[in-house]
C-alpha cells in the first residue's frame, strides 16, 4: 500500500517538477524508468519493456555495464576535472583511439552534447575560411528533414520547420536542400531519380549561391531522426566532390549513425567518404556520460597555428572531455571492439530489416521497410499508391499498442503535420536474438491489428 502511495506521488511530483521535452505532460502515458539492464528495462511499478530505441539512439552497448560505471568511478577517484585549456591522460588516450578508429589524422575538441559539437564545428569552419583570407565563406548547407541540434546555430542547420518556427530568427547564412528519399521519389519517372537529383542540386545551389559565399555543408551519413532516410550509394561522394569543387568543407554529423549504428563504426565508412570534419556524441560513451567530440582533420587545424594572439580559436567549454567521461568512452569503444558489436548490428539490422520486409509485404499501410545496421524505418501510408502518410492518430496507437506490450519504439519523419509517419528502431548493438524476434512479433502484431 505504500508502495502504491509512493508511486502515486512520484507521478505526482514528476508533473509537478519535471519539464519533459517535446511532449505536453502525459499522467497516463509516462513511464518512470528505475533499472535497465541489457536491452529492457524496468519502471517503478515493476513493468518491464524491451527499449527498442536505445534511449535516443544512444546506450549502443546495452544497459546496465558495471564496467563502464567503474572506468568512470576509478577516474573520479583518481582526479575527478581539469579543464581542456591545459590536458589530462583520458582525454589525450581517447584522441588518440579515435584517431586510430578513424584511420586518418584527426585533432579532436571536446564537447557535451550532439548540439555543441555542431555549434562548435560551424564556429570552426566560419573562422577557417577567415584564416585563409576567405572573408565571404559564411553560408552552410544542409537538409530538409534533418536534425542536427538544439542551439540556435544547429537548430538553424536542421531541417525541420515544427521545431523551429517558435524560436525564429536563428542563426543566419543556413541553406536546405531536398534530401533524397529514394521511397518517395520513385514516383518520378520522367526524371533523373530523385535521390541523386538532390546531390545535383547542392552542387547548382552553391553556385546559384555563389561559391565563395559557401563555408561548408553539415550532412548525416543517413538522415535519422527525419525519418531514416538511406541515400544511394555515389550520393555521399557526389556531396564531398561538390564541396571539393566549390571549396567548403563537409561535416558529418555521427551523432546517431556512429559507433555501430548502421554496421561500421561510422556512418561515412558505408560510403568511401573521407569528412573534414565529424561530430560525434551519443554512442561514444552509449550514453553512461554525456560527452561529445569534434574531430577535425589535421590539415584544417594546422590553419590555426602561428595566427596572432587575437586568431585562435575563441571557443571554450567548462564540462567538455571530462575525465571520467573519457576514461568511461575508452572503455566503451573497448567493449564495442571486442564484443565486435558493429558486425552484429550489421547482422542482425539485416535480418530485422529481411525479416520485417517480408512479413509486413502485404499489409496495406506498410510503404516501405528500410535501415542500415541496427537502424531501421517503417514508413506507415494510407494507400500505398498515393503514399499519404497514415494518420498521426493510427501511428499513435500502434507505438501506444506496442508500449502496453512492453516494447518501446519511435516515431520520426519530416515533422511536418502528417509527415511524422515512420516507425523507428534502434536497439542496443548487444541486443539479444530473441528479444529481437519479441520486437518482430509484437511489432507485426500491432501492425497487422489496424
Ligand atoms: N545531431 C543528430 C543527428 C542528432 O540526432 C542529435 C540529437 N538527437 C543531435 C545532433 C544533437 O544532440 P544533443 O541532443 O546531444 O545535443
Amino acid at each position: 500500500m505504500t508502495e502504491i502511495r509512493e508511486n502515486e506521488d512520484l507521478l505526482t511530483k514528476d508533473r509537478d517538477y519535471v519539464w519533459h521535452s517535446m511532449k505536453p505532460y502525459s499522467p497516463d502515458t509516462t513511464i518512470i524508468v528505475e533499472k535497465a539492464e541489457g536491452s529492457w528495462v524496468t519502471d517503478h511499478n515493476g513493468k518491464r519493456y524491451l527499449d527498442a530505441m536505445a534511449g535516443l539512439w544512444c546506450v549502443n552497448a546495452g544497459y546496465g555495464r558495471t564496467e563502464l560505471a567503474e572506468a568512470a568511478y576509478e577516474q573520479l577517484k583518481e582526479m575527478a576535472y581539469f579543464p581542456l585549456t591545459q590536458s589530462h591522460t583520458p582525454a589525450i588516450k581517447l584522441a588518440e583511439k579515435l584517431n586510430e578508429m578513424l584511420g586518418e589524422e584527426y585533432v579532436i575538441f571536446f564537447s557535451n552534447s550532439g548540439s555543441e559539437a555542431n555549434e562548435m564545428a560551424f564556429k570552426l569552419v566560419r573562422q577557417y575560411h577567415q584564416q585563409k583570407g576567405d572573408h565571404a565563406r559564411y553560408k552552410f548547407i544542409s537538409r530538409y528533414r534533418a536534425y542536427h541540434g538544439n542551439s540556435m546555430g544547429s537548430l538553424a542547420a536542421t531541417g525541420q520547420a515544427q521545431r523551429k518556427y517558435k524560436y525564429e530568427p536563428l542563426a543566419p547564412g543556413f541553406i536546405h536542400v531536398a534530401p533524397p528519399d529514394s521511397y518517395r521519389s520513385s514516383d518520378n519517372k520522367d526524371c533523373m531519380p530523385h535521390e541523386l537529383q538532390s546531390v545535383k542540386d547542392i552542387d547548382r545551389v552553391m553556385t546559384w549561391e555563389l561559391s565563395e559565399t559557401i563555408a561548408g555543408v553539415i550532412m548525416e551519413p543517413i538522415i535519422t531522426g527525419g525519418g531514416i532516410l538511406v541515400p544511394p550509394d555515389g550520393y555521399m561522394m557526389g556531396v564531398k566532390e561538390a564541396c571539393e569543387k566549390h571549396g567548403a568543407l563537409l561535416i558529418v554529423d555521427e551523432v546517431i549513425c556512429g559507433f555501430g549504428r548502421t554496421g561500421e563504426p561510422f556512418g561515412f565508412m558505408n560510403y568511401h567518404v573521407k569528412p573534414d570534419i565529424i561530430t560525434m556524441a551519443k554512442g561514444i560513451t552509449s550514453a553512461y556520460l554525456p560527452l561529445s567530440v569534434t574531430a577535425v582533420k589535421k590539415g584544417i587545424y594546422e590553419a590555426f597555428k602561428g595566427t596572432e594572439e587575437y586568431d585562435y580559436f575563441r571557443h571554450i567549454n567548462t564540462f567538455g572531455g571530462n575525465p571520467a567521461a573519457c576514461a568511461l568512452a575508452l572503455k566503451n569503444l573497448e567493449i564495442l571492439e571486442k564484443e565486435h558489436l558493429y558486425d552484429r548490428s550489421k547482422k542482425l539490422g539485416a535480418h530485422l530489416k529481411q525479416s520485417l520486409t517480408s512479413l509486413l509485404r502485404e499489409h496495406p499501410c506498410v510503404g516501405d521497410v528500410r535501415g542500415k545496421g541496427l537502424l531501421v524505418g517503417i514508413e506507415l501510408v494510407k494507400d500505398k499508391t498515393t503514399k499519404e502518410p497514415l494518420e498521426t492518430e493510427i501511428v499513435n496507437k500502434v507505438i501506444a499498442g506496442c508500449k502496453q506490450k512492453g516494447l518501446i519504439i519511435g516515431k520520426n519523419g519530416a515533422t511536418v503535420a502528417g509527415f511524422n509517419n515512420v516507425l523507428t528502431l534502434a536497439p542496443p548493438l548487444n541486443i539479444e536474438e530473441n528479444d529481437l524476434d519479441f520486437i518482430i512479433k509484437t511489432l507485426t502484431e500491432e501492425l497487422k491489428a489496424i
